[in-house]
């Protein structure tokens, strides 16, 4: 069974600026320190709206970054394949950034006896864009004025700076924002891995009692989380104490809460579900029709691990003539076994295409069909790469 500690940074000025207790901040600090990592790789706040992944072997820029930035949905995994995939690397993984990697590693593309991944529990995040209309619409504020947010007992807080200087807390409830089509990421709302529990460790806040909330709930879920927990106790920047019995009921009980959340939001969101055979084509033809082939959905999708210039998905300049193109067609089939749904296709297309409804639509149920679901488990092979397709496709149409 897997151990669980409450955990803080020795130093203050790291406690004070983490998340929580600064865990993961010292932990990446003092393996850098002591050389157990070579690179580091972190995100950086450029506005409440805005954060960007940085890969840094300087202990200091990894303490500018802490903190947790839920309007930066941004998935870490392509940065580790192409920048970092023959060094030691630690970096904050929230459920998707584990499940990307670890798909990765199957496929050859990163060595992940090289990656300490210091998981973060994730309730979901916001896209920036639309975060900073929830400022204007719901909370009444002018969204350059946004200073801080946080998310915390089913709500958004948005502190303001107002004239003079003086700041103002704002908070909505997560779930009156979210009725209204504001707050967390369509991909976020209906996502039900929440304990990122393919990392080496898992870190959060729930399960930390009240009244001690300048500490890290962390759980060691692996051989490497423990060497890499220990290296931070040895070098003297973490202090841990074991985990309270009721602190790891409530963290249970949460997540499943939020999983049922979740699965709740799955029916809602698939409107498609409710359209008959030919409302379905007629709607997947009308979505996809204004694709234009940028490529932008393959260049950040965690999970892609073709070649750059692969022609596989025949992204040619001039597009094909059938209603839905090729690209499309063949995008979709191959991400069937090993998309996440974690919606950074849909993030950056230029047409607003509901990628993340498209893909989950078609990949979910071949994943139950399979019996595989991506990214949790490094020793289940992915069906569909090394094997026959053995699946009946007609009882994929119904
Ligand atoms: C989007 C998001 C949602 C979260 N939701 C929950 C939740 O619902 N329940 C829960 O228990 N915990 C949640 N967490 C985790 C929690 O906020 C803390 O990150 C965790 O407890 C570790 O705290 P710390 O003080 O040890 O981390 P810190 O020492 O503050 O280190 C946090 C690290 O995460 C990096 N980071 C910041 N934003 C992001 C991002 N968007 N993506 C990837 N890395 C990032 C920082 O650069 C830093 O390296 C969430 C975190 C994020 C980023």
């Amino acid at each position: 069974m897997s151990r669980c500690y409450l955990a803080w940074a020795k130093d203050e000025r790291i406690r004070e600026k983490g998340a929580d207790g600064g865990f993961v901040t010292a932990t990446l600090v003092s393996a850098l320190e002591t050389g157990f990592i070579d690179i580091a790789l972190v995100v950086a706040k450029k506005s409440v709206y805005e954060g960007i992944p940085v890969l840094t072997s300087n202990p200091e820029v990894v303490k500018e970054c802490a903190g947790s930035l839920h309007g930066a949905p941004i998935n870490l995994t392509k940065y580790v394949v192409e920048y970092a995939a023959e060094k030691r690397i630690g970096l904050p993984t929230k459920p998707c950034d584990a499940r990307g990697i670890i798909e990765q590693a199957k496929r050859r593309q990163v060595n992940l006896d090289n990656i300490f991944m210091i998981g973060l529990n994730c309730g979901g995040t916001l896209h920036p864009l639309r975060m900073r209309e929830m400022a204007a619409d719901f909370y009444g504020l002018d969204p350059d004025s946004v200073v801080k947010e946080e998310i915390k007992e089913g709500k958004i807080f948005l502190v303001s700076k107002e004239a003079g200087g003086k700041e103002k807390e704002t908070a909505i409830k997560i779930d009156e924002l979210e009725q209204k089509g504001y707050g967390r990421r369509d991909a976020c709302k209906s996502c039900v891995t929440k304990i990122p529990t393919s990392s080496d460790l898992a870190c959060g806040n729930w399960g930390v009692p009240k009244g001690e909330e300048k500490k890290t709930f962390v759980e060691v879920l692996t051989a490497k989380g423990e060497a890499i927990l220990k290296n931070a106790i040895d070098s003297g920047y973490v202090c841990i104490e074991e985990a309270p019995g009721e602190g790891i009921e409530m963290r249970r009980k949460i997540e499943a809460g939020m999983q049922k959340l979740a699965e709740s939001w799955k029916e809602r969101i698939d409107e498609v579900n409710a359209l008959s055979r030919s409302g379905r084509f007629d709607f997947y033809v009308d979505a996809l029709k204004n694709c234009i082939h940028c490529g932008a959905c393959k260049e950040v999708c965690p999970v892609c691990a073709c070649e750059k210039e692969a022609k596989c998905l025949d992204m040619n300049d001039e597009r094909d003539s059938y209603a839905i193109s090729m690209y499309n067609v063949l995008r979709i089939f191959h991400l069937m076994d090993s998309c996440i749904h974690c919606g950074q296709c849909e993030d950056v297309c230029p047409v607003d295409i509901p990628l993340t409804l498209i893909q989950r639509r078609f990949s979910e149920r071949m994943q139950r069909h399979l019996g595989y679901t991506p990214g949790m488990s490094v020793d289940e092979k992915p069906p569909l790469y090394e094997t026959e397709l053995r699946w009946n496709a007609e009882s994929m149409m119904k």
